[in-house]
């Protein structure tokens, strides 16, 4: 039996060829899974809401090579860092990808140094490569990747999210209580100090 094939996979032989994806939200929320602002929300498994994404790309080859151009757009729902209320990320990225041999790929050790960042040319995005064997391409990765990179490091519901309280844990977007704040004893000792003006 033929192993089952991804439907991301596509033959090198059928190239070139413009194709949509679709990426329904079970596969999503499948692939977010375990990542901190995701298990946050507390979302059902499988989570209908999850997001979902659609790729509209051209794929061609030159012999060695193949690679992928063309739109990906969709969201994915996260928690909010503050409130752990829902936030809905929208990506909508523009692809340009190079599948090459694996033996080409650039070594991960290749990389400067990540707290390295000055001489850095190119945006990451511009250098989007992934292995492949010659015969198939298999976007499943890449449309992973989109999702997974779309979360930033403290997702937000609102710039001006209040959070949650840390002593009793209400919402103060929707509620107050009245837990006093703990007094930061280095602005205690601000408090009596008279800045020129
Ligand atoms: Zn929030
Ligand atoms: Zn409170």
């Amino acid at each position: 039996m033929p192993k089952e094939t991804s439907p991301y996979t596509v033959l090198v032989r059928d190239l070139p060829v413009h194709r949509k994806f679709e990426v329904p939200s079970t596969l999503v929320g499948e692939w977010v899974k375990g990542l901190p602002m995701r298990d946050a929300l507390g979302a059902p498994d499988p989570d209908p809401q999850a997001g979902e994404g659609v790729a509209d790309l051209d794929l061609y080859a030159d012999g060695t090579h193949a690679f992928a151009a063309g739109t990906f757009k969709g969201h994915l729902m996260v928690a909010c860092s503050r409130c752990v209320g829902p936030v809905k990320l929208n990506i909508d990225e523009t692809l340009r990808v190079t599948f090459m041999p694996p033996g080409e790929m650039p070594a991960e050790d290749d990389a400067e140094p990540a707290s390295d960042d000055e001489g850095a040319e190119v945006s990451e995005g511009d250098l989007d490569v992934f292995p492949f064997d010659g015969e198939k391409i298999d976007l499943e990765p890449l449309f992973r990747e989109q999702f997974v990179l779309s979360i930033p490091y403290a997702p937000l519901c609102a710039e001006d999210c209040k959070g949650l309280c840390p002593q009793c844990g209400i919402d103060r977007n929707t509620g107050t209580c009245s837990c006093e704040k703990p007094i930061d004893p280095r602005l205690a000792a601000l408090k009596g100090l008279k800045l020129p003006s």
